[in-house]
């Protein structure tokens, strides 16, 4: 899929000190939870909240509908809710969980940035991206990112916490109101597509990503009702949960942030290679191609005079030919102060030619977005300065 802004941004040249341990993910130091939202909870999860408040369980199918198909957060809106109901439910399971903080577009307004302010402060960022045959919504699973990739900007702030499977939904969410309404040039549409690759390792939130998937793919009115073949969740290779992926008997799409086809590089590039090696972590996406029957997407970020070498390409076409996989290079967004940069257009372009040449499919990422800050943590990187 070529599509989604690039994940990989910025870099300062911080030293990648140590190999993060995807099992420290929670949340440091005791701190609040996000409050309970509807978007939490499966629609059994949401009758039983619902009876929880002394009311009968087919009034969340209703909450529900206003939610995932009407998508509308507002009880004026809930007409066939008894009025003194509606304030009740929704102060109790549609409480306002992202405030949008900025809001930065470009493309003609067709790509919109968002930075959101959770309830404890925390700053994330989605993007809408329009293109002629779709419309793309990349989240992020997390509030900062604990994978300390050395190049990119939400990996330098460290991780501040998981995002709750509802603050998951609420971008999507935010996304499919903006389409249905016609604030986003092009008239009135929706999400077409979902990719986790805004802020964060999507497979280190497992199971808040996982229920955000459901919520997102289930028809209404138990989700938003988007095809789970149009969703892709990427990660940078934690190879026991790319497993566990794969038994879910989902049809989402898996990416895989790869950037260098040898461990002595990517050991540098993606911190965590020194816990999963890159024969693991490709061993683990052929099982989930396998179980899936679809075709795994291969991340590779062109840093110049880095990760661009042609015996690179040659290394990667060896890894991949044959294989139910399909490579997207993306050039690397470069930031002020930053010791890395882009390839160089020319060498780019022979690094696809030997993919192409060996067989291996490969496209070039769409950069959308660049001149909002589009990598992911960038925009957020700037609020916070
Ligand atoms: S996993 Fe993604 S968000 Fe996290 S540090 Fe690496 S590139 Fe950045």
């Amino acid at each position: 899929m070529a599509e989604a802004i690039p994940l990989l941004p910025i870099g300062l040249s911080q030293a990648d000190s140590d190999t993060p341990d995807p099992s420290r993910t929670a949340v440091r130091g005791a701190r609040k939870k996000p409050p309970p939202h509807l978007a939490d909870l499966d629609l059994a999860g949401r009758r039983a909240a619902v009876a929880a408040l002394g009311q009968a369980g087919y009034r969340a199918d209703q909450l529900s509908r206003h939610f995932f198909a009407r998508l509308t957060d507002d009880p004026a809106d809930m007409t066939d809710l008894p009025a003194q109901l509606r304030g009740e439910l929704a102060a109790a399971l549609l409480p306002p969980l992202l405030t949008a903080q900025r809001e930065l577009d470009c493309d003609g307004g067709t790509t919109r940035k968002t930075l959101w302010r959770a309830f404890d402060g925390a700053l994330v960022e989605s993007v809408l991206m329009r293109y002629p045959e779709r419309v793309t919504m990349c989240v992020s699973s997390q509030a900062g990112c604990g994978m300390a990739c050395p190049f990119c900007a939400t990996g330098q702030a460290g991780l501040t916490r998981n995002l709750s499977t509802a603050e998951i939904v609420a971008q999507v969410f935010a996304g499919a109101r903006a389409m249905a309404s016609g604030s986003v040039p092009g008239g009135a549409g929706r999400v077409s597509n979902v990719v986790f690759m805004g802020m964060g390792e999507p497979l280190a939130n497992y199971a808040s990503v996982l229920a955000a998937v459901r919520r997102i793919t289930e028809p209404a009115p138990a989700g938003l009702g988007i095809s789970q073949r149009s969703v892709t969740v990427s990660t940078v290779g934690l190879v026991p949960a790319i497993r566990r992926l794969a038994g879910e008997g989902l049809s989402v799409r898996l990416a895989v942030s790869l950037h260098a086809p040898d461990d002595e590089l990517r050991d540098e590039l993606v911190p965590v290679n020194r816990r999963w090696k890159v024969a693991e972590v490709l061993d683990a996406a052929w099982e989930y191609a396998a179980a899936t029957g679809r075709r795994v997407s291969i991340e590779y970020a062109m840093i110049r005079d880095v990760n661009d070498h042609g015996w690179r390409a040659d290394l990667l076409a060896s890894l991949l030919a044959g294989r139910l996989a399909h490579v997207n290079l993306i050039p690397l967004n470069p930031t002020p102060g930053s010791r890395w940069t882009a390839s160089d257009p020319a060498v780019a372009q022979d690094f696809q030619d030997r993919l192409a040449d060996r067989g291996v499919p490969v496209t070039v990422r769409d950069t959308r977005g660049r001149e909002i800050d589009g990598a992911c943590g960038q925009l957020a990187a700037t609020v916070r300065a």
